[in-house]
């Protein structure tokens, strides 16, 4: 197995190296402003990267597998905005181009492309998270349109979004996977309201309950056909295996969590020197170079043209406990100062960077739904012990 680049992927990442580092110096903020984010999608587009997933065709890079994760890796460890796009750039966008209709392509591509439509994902409900194919919001066809009661929830930026793609039960069958469709609705439509869900940071940072009382949703807005809905959400899962483990995230925020370290004072030394600290630093340092070998080891099995596997559970379930491991270092590092906690300097974005640990706290707290959002450890577990290990 080629777990190095070959010469052309070096020249590759050095080429990305130095687009990054013209328009965004390493001197660049580590929590970043809106004005931030908003001036680096304009230096993407202008480049035609915004979309580096997406082919060719349809306004992206065409970037191969190897490509895309030079680019995730670099622009995550020089700190840029990532993700730009959110769900609808990187979910809802694939199910578009793979499966949508020529209409439904040039219809809502475009939006997502130039960020101008917001996109939020309509697939949790009370009672159908882990056990997704429970869901029992109901669309029920009259005419030319399909009428939607029922709610989502954890539904994240619910309260910003233009549209929400939906999983949605047009049938009750036997099999529950059967059933299923998906369609796109637009959140002005009458009948759809939304609830904030205030988390454990105690603010309401993202995540939303959204009700559909009698929804009229135009039967054009449904990607592909009635019934199959399960099968394209879940097809393009697949596909997703790098960039689950958060591994450069991860080596950005233990550098930061070294240099802090190293002018913590502790006893007649700095915390980076203090033989406690010291191990536990070691132990997550170790854990994430093992982490870093498998999503490599990933890549290269990807690029071979293997056959999608389990590992990616591997990747999601180490790399969600080294990220909340980090970011319990971090509060240890701050010690008494983790205490105070100031919800207003939280939703002030402009000035992050004033707090150094006031960030660190939000996100230890944040962290936690690592291990939630996008299957539990616990189901990951379960696919590691029947698909990986074989076991009964
Ligand atoms: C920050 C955040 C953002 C999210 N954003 C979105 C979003 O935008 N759109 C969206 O649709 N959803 C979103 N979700 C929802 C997310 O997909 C679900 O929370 C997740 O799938 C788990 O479902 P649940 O919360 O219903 O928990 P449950 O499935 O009820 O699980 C409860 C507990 O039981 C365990 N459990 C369940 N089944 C098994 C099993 N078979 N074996 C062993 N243990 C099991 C789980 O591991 C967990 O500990 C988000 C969640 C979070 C935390």
């Amino acid at each position: 197995m080629k777990l190095n680049f070959s010469a052309s992927e070096i020249l590759f990442q050095q080429q990305i190296q130095d687009f990054i580092t013209a328009h965004f110096p390493p001197t660049a903020p580590y929590a970043h402003s809106r004005a931030d984010e908003q001036r680096w999608a304009a230096v993407l587009n202008a480049q035609g990267w915004a979309a580096y997933q997406w082919p060719r065709q349809f306004g992206g890079t065409g970037w191969d597998m190897t490509q895309k994760y030079i680019w995730e890796r670099a622009t995550a460890m020089a700190g840029v905005p990532a993700r730009l796009g959110g769900m609808g750039m990187f979910m809802l966008a694939p199910i578009l181009y793979t499966f949508g209709s020529e209409a439904q392509q040039s219809r809502f591509l475009p939006g997502i492309l130039d960020n101008s439509i917001n996109w939020c994902q309509g697939y949790s409900e009370p009672g159908a998270g882990s056990d997704l194919a429970s869901i029992r919001t109901r669309a029920v066809r009259d005419d030319a349109h399909y009428i939607v009661n029922g709610s989502k929830t954890w539904t994240s930026y619910a309260h910003q979004a233009d549209w929400i793609f939906c999983l949605v039960r047009t049938e009750a069958l036997e099999r529950k996977q059967d059933g299923i469709s998906f369609l796109l609705i637009d959140m002005r439509t009458p009948g759809i309201s939304v609830q904030p869900i205030v988390t454990i940071e105690g603010k309401h940072s993202s995540l939303n309950s959204v009700f559909f009382d009698a929804v009229r949703v135009p039967i054009e807005n449904r990607i592909g056909d009635e019934g199959c809905g399960w099968r394209y959400a879940k097809g393009l899962l697949t596909h997703e295996r790098t960039g689950l483990a958060y591994v450069a995230d991860s080596i950005r925020r233990l550098q930061r969590l070294r240099r802090i370290a190293a002018q913590t004072p502790a006893g007649l030394t700095t915390l980076l020197h203090d033989a406690d600290f010291a191990r536990k630093l070691a132990e997550v340092e170790i854990d994430l170079l093992g982490l870093e070998i498998t999503e490599l080891r990933t890549l290269a099995e990807a690029a071979s043209g293997a056959a999608p596997s389990a590992q990616s559970s591997i990747l999601k379930l180490k790399g969600s406990l080294v990220l909340q491991r980090i970011t319990e270092l971090f509060v240890e590092c701050a010690g008494l100062q983790a205490l105070p906690y100031n919800l207003d300097g939280l939703n002030a974005r402009d000035s992050l960077e004033a707090d150094r640990f006031r960030t660190e706290i939000s996100t230890y707290l944040y962290a936690r739904s690592a291990s939630i959002a996008g299957g539990t450890n616990e189901v990951q577990r379960n696919i590691i012990a029947k698909r990986v290990l074989q076991l009964p």
